[in-house]
């Protein structure tokens, strides 16, 4: 039986510029929610890390994926929320990270420095918000710092983001003053006496503070009323509008993101934390607010079916998470969007074609896990006891597949090699590694067969970065790593063939392979395909596949520059064998070598990555940013505004993108940001081409 209806259900994210306050805002919400006992202070533990395993070695999970509380608490005898608090990454440059959150969390709070006002980071992860659709409340943190100013904040989100932020309170005081919230729609205001947020008052608008309240107060009510008809009427005639009305209808704008409502508090100081949490469920939406997400049938990506949010609907939802937890084990996040997920079922993994059996549920809070039985249409539940299902994917039912829209994740454009510095780390960085690509879909980890070096890929020099400074802390692992390489991939543009022979017939029992292949361009995407077209017997059956072998090592290492070979196809469709000599051995290396030759004589060019890129900037700086990225053979396909900033869309080599972080900041002086994800793989310009394959010839007679 479902204990929480759907529309009592937040699944909500909190998202912030790094150091706004998003773990302290956080804990503080897991306190007062009424599930964790004691409040932990990020600033007076060692350091975040130390904390963090303190707090695991104690079983609270506050950094899990997703945690589970209640507001108003559950024994406060009101009527009470479920809100499910997902964990957003703290640095968001790596696309997938985001959008992987995004994709299952229906509202936002987005946090604020009460000094600093709009960030770098707070820009972006806004206009990832907005792409998605994601409904957002503010909360302007850190009032109690010297310097902060709640007006100052406000003219920055009002100014850099967007004109539908409106305080929905006022601050008493600020910095070292800073005492009170006052409620713009109830005219009331709470006095904090102490930092611990338990001795409060609620007070009359103090006189000097009446004039400002009464101004914000008729804008914040003329905004709310432009979103709705009726509303508009009362406010054009005059007429009072009572507060349920005006809350109703913020509440809709803020579910189609028309407004922002702005709070404001000090997380620190455990003050306005409770009334944000009152926001959260006054505002934000629930399941059953959104629309509904869409998936496809599994062999059909045009037959699109909706999945409502209803516990009666056929189950499909998404893996959005795998972690590893130090008391159960590998444990899968997921979000379900229709239907029921019952623990000890089997559910159809869509996204492999593999049926799975559902272990054991949990729910995670702050201080425990509680075991259930089922989760319902838009909860979240970490499943224990998955073995073949990873990030991204679909669970549905058998009998109804699905595949949601999926998260999708492209392979690594960007590699380095990396080195334990000592025997012991060698092993520690073994398992560190799988770890981490088991969580993270777009992080590879390979051996260089020729060097015998551990190369890990992933979709960004930051990306990686941060995974090596993962290894480092969580693991404890030193290692030494090498510079970023562009994964370069090679094709053929034209069709060709050529013959493979090796035949050794001196002294003894000889070797006997020669096939004809014939290679062939496929188009994007399409890999790697295959093709027995022998007849009459000129190769017998049994040596067919061991060609196939031969052409598929071949295909690992290009001829140009050594880079893998895609989207080819191959036949080989004649030869010759012999009774005594022939073998699968000598098949093999027949058919490498027809492969190769086959590859040089069908024009063979080189592959780069392209990114899709999206630079926003003031613009005071449009001029320098778009002058860079001339530079870097940058396309740029549009130039529009967004809020008060302006984006540039395009598509840029990542083999030019090394170091733009840095660039950007310094051209921009550290207003601008940018995305950039992957796009598709292109044919690398001659001249870049030449200089490209010329750097591995000299790489390769320096490995000599
Ligand atoms: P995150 O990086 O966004 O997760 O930020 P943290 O929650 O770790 O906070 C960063 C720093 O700001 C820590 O030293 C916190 O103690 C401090 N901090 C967080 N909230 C407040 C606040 O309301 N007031 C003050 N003065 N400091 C705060």
């Amino acid at each position: 039986m479902r204990q929480y209806p759907l529309e009592k259900t937040r699944n909500i994210g909190i998202i912030a510029h790094i150091d706004a306050g998003k773990t302290t805002v956080s804990e503080r919400i897991l306190f007062y929610t009424g599930k964790k006992h004691k409040i932990g202070e990020v600033h007076e533990g060692d350091t975040d890390m130390d904390w963090m395993e303190q707090e695991r070695e104690r079983g609270i999970t506050i950094t899990s994926a997703a945690t589970t509380c209640f507001w108003p608490p559950v024994d406060s005898g009101e009527d009470t929320h479920q809100i499910n608090l997902i964990d957003t990454p703290g640095h968001i440059d790596f696309t997938a990270e985001v959008q992987r959150s995004l994709r299952v969390l229906d509202g936002g709070v987005l946090v604020f420095d009460g000094v600093a006002g709009v960030e770098p980071q707070s820009e972006t992860v806004f206009h990832q918000a907005e792409k998605f659709k994601v409904p957002l409340i503010a909360f302007v943190n850190k009032m109690d710092r010297m310097g902060a100013d709640f007006y100052f904040d406000l003219q920055t989100i009002n100014e850099r983001l967007t004109k539908s932020a409106h305080p929905v309170q006022l601050p008493i005081g600020a910095a070292e003053t800073f005492k009170g919230i006052i409620d713009l729609f109830e005219k009331k205001a709470v006095i904090y006496k102490d930092d611990l947020g338990k001795d409060i008052e609620i007070i009359e608008v103090p006189e000097d503070m009446k004039e400002k309240v009464d101004q914000f107060r008729a804008r914040l009510v003329e905004a709310i009323s432009e979103t709705d008809e009726v509303l508009m009427d009362k406010y054009l005639k005059a007429e009072e509008i009572s507060i349920p009305e005006l809350k109703k209808a913020l509440r809709k704008a803020v579910v189609k993101s028309e407004i922002i409502p702005v709070l404001c508090g000090s997380a620190l100081k455990n003050k306005g934390v409770q009334s944000l949490l009152d926001a959260v469920v006054e505002f934000l939406p629930s399941p059953l607010d959104v629309p509904p997400v869409e998936g496809h049938a599994p062999d059909h990506v045009d037959k699109k079916i909706p999945c409502p949010a209803s516990d009666d609907a056929p189950l499909a939802g998404l893996a959005f998470k795998i972690a590893s937890d130090p008391y159960v084990g590998k444990l899968c996040f997921f979000r379900v969007y229709s239907g029921i997920l019952k623990s000890g079922s089997y559910v159809l993994n869509s996204s492999t074609g593999q049926k799975e059996r559902v272990g054991r549920l949990v729910r995670l809070h702050a201080n425990h896990r509680e075991e259930i039985q089922e989760a319902y249409a838009g909860q979240i539940a970490a499943i224990v006891g998955l073995k073949n299902t990873f990030t991204g994917q679909t669970l549905c039912d058998e009998d109804h597949p699905i595949v949601l829209e999926s998260i999708s994740f492209p392979k690594p454009v960007i590699s380095l090699a990396i080195e334990p510095k000592t025997k012991q780390d060698q092993e520690k960085m073994g398992i560190a590694l799988q770890k981490l690509a088991e969580e993270d879909p777009t992080f590879e980890v390979k051996t260089d067969e020729e060097t015998m070096q551990t190369i890990i890929g992933g979709m960004g020099e930051l990306h990686l970065e941060i995974l090596v400074d993962r290894m480092k802390r969580e693991f404890k692992v030193e290692a030494n790593v090498g510079k970023p390489q562009v994964a370069f991939k090679e094709t053929i543009k034209t069709t060709a063939e050529a013959e493979g022979k090796y035949i050794r017939q001196s002294g003894g029992r000889g070797q006997y392979g020669h096939c004809w292949l014939r290679v062939e361009p496929r188009e994007p995407g399409t890999g790697f395909e295959f093709e027995d077209e022998v007849k009459g017997g000129a190769i017998p059956k049994e040596y067919i596949p061991a060609i196939e072998k031969g052409v598929k090592e071949a295909l690992d290492k290009g001829v140009l520059a050594g880079y893998p070979i895609v989207d080819i196809g191959c036949a080989v469709y004649d030869g010759s064998f012999h009774e005594v000599d022939s073998s699968e051995a000598a098949f093999k290396i027949a058919g490498s070598m027809a492969f190769q030759e086959a590859i040089r004589r069908a024009h063979p060019v080189l592959l780069e990555p392209i990114m899709k890129l999206e630079v926003i900037t003031p613009e005071q700086y449009m001029g320098d940013v778009i002058g860079n990225l001339s530079s870097k053979r940058t396309k740029i396909s549009e130039m529009k505004d967004r809020g008060n900033m302006k984006v540039v869309d395009g598509e840029v080599p990542l083999a030019e993108m090394f170091g733009y972080a840095t660039e950007l900041r310094s051209i921009t002086q550290g207003r601008g940001s940018y995305n950039m994800e992957f796009a598709k793989y292109l044919e690398v310009p001659k001249n870049v081409a030449e200089e490209i394959i010329g750097d591995q010839e000299k790489e390769k007679s320096k490995k000599k």
